[in-house]
């Protein structure tokens, strides 16, 4: 099935097409969402049929009642996973991938800001033979401050990650069912799913999209949950945090045989007292900081194979509901 422009393949009547999307507490959206997409995979005039896949991540403010509604509506159309409590995107996401059944599955946010207008493209690519097509972003209607940050984290995290990760692609992407299976098959809880969707190789390719703004300006992901996903970025695909203190603890080795050779020299041959007090303080807190950071980053490490260890599920339903067209 791979192969470059010479290697077309189609959606045949049997295929299906998968939407996915975690909603968490967007009941002011959940309406609006669904109907846009509905509506872009209509005008797609597939040969084959579709469906969407709706993830209610814990909400509380009417997510939950408003996605029975939609079910109903849609009949036919839509899947409704609740799961019991806010398990987060990263969990919510794995659970909408393990509920669709498509041959590809377009994965989104449910937020306004990916834009539909991608199915089109991400299709054609497939038909290409790329088993991933990911949304590059090329403009985001955000904050500048948060665009600063993301540009920075996807560069940086770029720099000491060790597969080679595309710039400025998050969750937004078709994936091939072959790949869905193969991120299905990763046990790991910390998911950073660009890193795993980059991990998994086949042919993939990126086509630009530009970021629209949220429907609301509150971000559902606070400034904890984007740290944490960061932090599972760099641990679940680096050891550049601990290659740093190892250099860090060899030059401090080599600065302290230095300092010790100095002294003696001065002890035996000059007789001149070296004065060691500020140095020793400077010395000792500077080592002390250095030891606990490192400390800090292994216990990253430790707690992430304790995750893996204690073994629980990424996510938990609570009930599935899907109502047939008739
Ligand atoms: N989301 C979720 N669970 C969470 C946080 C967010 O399912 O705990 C969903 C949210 O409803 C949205 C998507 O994940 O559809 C992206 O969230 P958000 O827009 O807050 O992230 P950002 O675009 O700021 O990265
Ligand atoms: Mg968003």
């Amino acid at each position: 099935m791979m192969g470059g422009q010479d290697m077309k393949r189609v959606l045949a009547g049997d295929a299906l097409v998968s939407v996915v999307a975690p909603m968490f507490n967007e009941v002011a959206n959940a309406a609006p969402f669904t109907e846009e997409v509905l509506q872009a995979l209509d005008a797609l005039q597939l040969a084959c049929p579709y469906e969407l896949v709706l993830v209610d991540d814990g909400s509380w403010d009417g997510t939950t009642e408003a996605l029975d509604a939609l079910a109903v509506q849609h009949a036919g159309k839509l899947r409704v996973v609740h799961l019991t409590r806010n398990f987060g995107l990263a969990a919510a996401v794995s659970a909408g991938l393990d509920h669709a059944r498509g041959s590809v599955v377009i994965l989104m946010d449910a937020d306004h800001q990916d834009d539909p207008a991608a199915f089109k493209p991400f299709l054609e690519q497939w038909g290409n033979g790329f088993d991933v097509v990911y949304a590059q972003r090329t403009v985001r209607e955000e904050n500048p401050l948060k665009r600063a940050v993301f540009w920075l984290f996807y560069r940086a995290f770029a720099w000491v990650a060790n597969i080679s990760i595309p710039l400025d692609a998050g969750n937004f992407a078709l994936l091939d069912r072959r790949v869905v299976k193969q991120l299905q098959a990763m046990p790991e809880r910390n998911r950073y799913l660009p890193g795993l969707r980059a991990w998994v190789g086949f042919k993939q390719t990126g086509v630009p999209v530009a970021r629209r703004g949220r429907y609301d300006k509150k971000a559902r992901m606070r400034f904890r949950d984007l740290w944490t996903l960061g932090m599972n970025a760099v641990f679940s695909f680096s050891y550049v945090p601990l290659f740093v203190f190892r250099i860090a603890g060899l030059l401090s080795l080599m600065l302290s045989a230095g300092v010790i050779l100095f002294a003696l020299y001065h002890r035996l041959f000059t007789g001149k007292a070296v004065i060691a007090w500020a140095s020793q303080l400077v010395m000792t807190s500077f080592l002390g900081g250095i030891n606990l950071l490192g400390i800090g980053m292994i216990g990253e490490y430790i707690a992430r194979i304790y995750d893996e260890v204690k073994a629980r599920p990424v996510y938990i339903v609570d009930r599935v509901v899907e109502t047939s067209r008739e």
